[in-house]
């Protein structure tokens, strides 16, 4: 058959994270007792409240097509939320609403970044970032920090990286894949450096502003010598154990708002009605919930990392948000299994940790991180438990 595949597509990546998940549930359905610690999403429930709101939103007939940027209701809710939780001014017009902040990223990149443009990413960074800079022709800049910096960027990187071909410096605090928190001090003095560079968008993706392990959130958009041009998104998903609802937003100067409006009217139009109804009571609603995840969360932290201390070979560090953990695992590079085989790479040591130990992780080097592994604890201790006894297990069996 004579297939046409885009070269656009053809260069892409496979997203790693979605992938190794669905390998697992592969092997799950074949009758494997897999733990599955590759996908990051919360494993609790949605909310009763949230759930209620979507099925009322369904009998008031909440079913047509709705603004492209989203119900204006749900707009206004999210400037207040922007407004109280984080102190920014924004008024529903600079908001687009799009399925998930995965669209809302990519979005914004089509949207902003032209051919040959370069966009700064501190790595590790999340699958999609680089790819979705590839899908708009934009060229990643990479800049590297490790476990032992706590995988944070230092403002004299951020400034050798920055070029006259520089639009746009991505940030992710906290991080996936890594944990890390930025500190408002922190936050400060990458300011002070994207304050000598006007033409320098930024593009603060704070999905996980509510796992958060620390003593508080500081936004990026906080920042009044950047305020003008940056872009902020977020979404349900995290915060509210709504992944499959499909609801992110951009928050946005005016122009880039409208831009990211147009190019969504023209390849998806606006999300689901009704999971936009849902967002909007995720919003208006009790936050309780919210802190309650995050509780469990932050436990679940604690567990891991005391048992992934007792592994042979791996380094960690204290994640203080989201729910990864990032181990080197550099010191079991070059050991043979007991079937014969050396481990050369962490994408191998993934493989036989899901082969021999029945636990799905992703290889770091899907986050532009060769020699780690991430861990997703968004799930039962129990699971924490099995999962980590399992894999020291196999790690002693390791020659
Ligand atoms: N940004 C980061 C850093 C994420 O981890 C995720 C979830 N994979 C997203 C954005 C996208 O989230 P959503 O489910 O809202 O599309
Ligand atoms: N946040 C998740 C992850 O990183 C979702 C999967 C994805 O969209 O990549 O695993």
């Amino acid at each position: 058959m004579n297939t046409h595949i885009s070269d656009r597509v053809k260069s892409l990546a496979v997203s790693a994270t979605l992938a190794m998940s669905q390998k697992s549930n592969e092997l799950r359905a074949a009758g494997v007792d897999v733990i599955n610690m590759s996908v990051g999403e919360p494993d609790f429930p949605t909310p009763h409240h949230i759930k209620h709101a979507a099925k009322k939103a369904i009998d008031d007939n909440f079913t047509f097509y709705t603004p492209v940027p989203g119900f204006m209701s749900l707009r206004e809710a999210i400037c207040r939320k922007l407004r109280d939780e984080n102190g920014l001014q924004f008024a529903p017009e600079q908001i687009v609403v799009g399925n998930g902040a995965k669209q809302a990223l990519c979005n914004v990149i089509l949207a902003t970044v032209n051919r040959g443009d370069e966009v700064i990413i501190p790595m590790p960074a999340w699958v999609s970032y680089v790819e979705m800079v590839k899908l708009a022709e934009g060229v990643p800049v990479e800049i590297r920090a490790n476990i032992s910096r706590d995988f944070k960027i230092t403002p004299e990187q951020l400034r050798a990286a920055i070029t006259p071909r520089t639009v746009m410096v991505m940030l992710c605090s906290p991080s996936n894949p890594t944990g890390s928190v930025y500190s408002p001090a922190e936050l400060r003095a990458l300011v002070d450096v994207l304050k000598d560079y006007p033409q320098v968008m930024v593009l603060a993706d704070e999905i996980y502003e509510h796992i958060n392990f620390t003593d508080g959130f500081t936004s990026l958009g906080s920042f009044p010598e950047i305020a003008g041009r940056t872009i902020i998104v977020n979404g349900v998903s995290k915060a509210y154990a709504m992944t499959g609802w499909r609801i992110g937003y951009c928050a946005a100067p005016l122009p880039i708002a409208k831009a990211v409006s147009k190019l969504q009217g023209q390849y998806s139009s606006n999300a689901s009605s009704i999971a936009q109804k849902a967002a909007e009571a995720a919003y208006n609603g009790p936050q309780d919930c919210v802190r309650e995840m995050c509780e469990a969360f932050r436990r679940r932290r604690d567990l891991i990392v005391e048992l992934a201390r007792q592994i042979e070979g791996w380094t960690v560090n204290v994640p203080q948000g989201a729910f990864y953990l990032f181990p080197r695992v550099t010191g079991l590079l070059g050991r043979t299994t007991p079937r014969g085989s050396v481990i050369h790479t962490s994408g191998e040591l993934a493989m036989y940790l899901l082969e021999e130990a029945h636990v799905a992780t992703v290889d770091g080097a899907a986050f532009g991180m060769q020699g780690y592994l991430r861990l997703s604890y968004a799930t039962s201790d129990d699971n924490i438990r099995t999962a980590m006894s399992r894999i020291r297990a196999a790690v002693a069996a390791l020659k």
